[in-house]
């Protein structure tokens, strides 16, 4: 499918929560955020129906994000309903792998091809920090899990505040050099000041080659993470929602009321 300014749209990526493990500074203020209430939040079947619509529209990449995709329960049974639909290639999750050692090998079973995983430090303190609480050598589990349930190529998603000749980015690209993973580098956003970049050696931030759509925890289509639009597919029906975020998808990113992705979904 094609929004309105001719970008091929294929790839839709499916918050399934607002609720998260953890912390991180950059994502969630201090005070958390107000959490939606589960009435709201799509079940897995509405959201397998909207994919598979999108998927007759013309979608073939599915990523499920959050939040942290995996507490919510369940999470493998939803894969395995998105990985029935035919016509999607690419099957990948998002995820901080804190839990990741629990859940790899039922997702891997369940359909899902692949993970990115997000480590913005090396160090146990400074992922401590950033995350508010989190522990390293979760992570680390998490990815010899990956490995060994074949959710691969794994990818890493590197926050920076600037570059990634930053320190803590060097160390993880070097960690991901040495272990056969690849590193992406993301700086970090503000969207209430939309300030964002193209992701170093990944295709988001690139407004003119943007081939995505995202579904929120409660439902709505979103054509543009640097956007307040979004339109419900609750009350619109997925098909009208998707053709609605299509035809007003921006031609380049704005700026958001609210300046935290986990009030989109990653
Ligand atoms: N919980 C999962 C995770 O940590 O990967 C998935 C959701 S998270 C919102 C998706 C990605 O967005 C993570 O890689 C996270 O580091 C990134 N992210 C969150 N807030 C950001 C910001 N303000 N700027 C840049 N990246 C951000």
């Amino acid at each position: 499918m094609k929004d309105s300014f001719g970008r091929e749209i294929n790839y839709l990526r499916i918050s399934v929560t607002d609720r998260c493990d953890l912390r991180c500074r950059y994502c969630m203020p201090a005070e958390g955020i107000d959490l939606i209430p589960m009435k709201d939040v799509l079940t897995f079947e509405e959201i397998t129906q909207v994919a598979a619509i999108a998927v007759e529209k013309g979608v073939n990449k599915i990523r499920l994000t959050g939040g942290e995709p995996l507490v919510r329960r369940g999470i493998a049974k939803l894969v395995g309903m998105l990985s029935k639909i035919s016509g999607v290639n690419d099957l990948a999750m998002t995820t901080n792998a804190i839990s990741l050692s629990k859940h790899a090998d039922d997702l891997a079973a369940a359909g899902l091809n692949r993970v990115n995983i997000s480590l913005d430090t090396l160090r146990p303190d400074a992922f401590k920090h950033i995350t508010r609480g989190g522990d390293i050598r979760k992570v680390f589990e998490g990815i010899a899990a990956a490995r060994s349930a074949g959710l691969t190529p794994i990818k890493l998603n590197c926050v920076v505040s600037q570059s990634s000749s930053e320190p803590d980015a060097r160390e993880v690209n070097k960690y991901g050099q040495e272990n056969n993973l690849e590193v992406r580098f993301i700086k970090q956003m503000n969207f209430a000041e939309g300030s964002f970049a193209v992701v170093e050696g990944g295709q988001g931030g690139d407004c003119p080659r943007c081939n995505r759509l995202r579904l929120s925890s409660d439902g709505l289509i979103r054509p543009c993470l640097f956007s307040d639009l979004g339109f419900s597919t609750r009350e619109l029906g997925p098909s009208q929602a998707i053709e609605r975020a299509l035809a007003e998808k921006p031609e380049s990113g704005g700026k958001c009321s609210h300046n935290w992705m986990r009030a989109v979904g990653g």
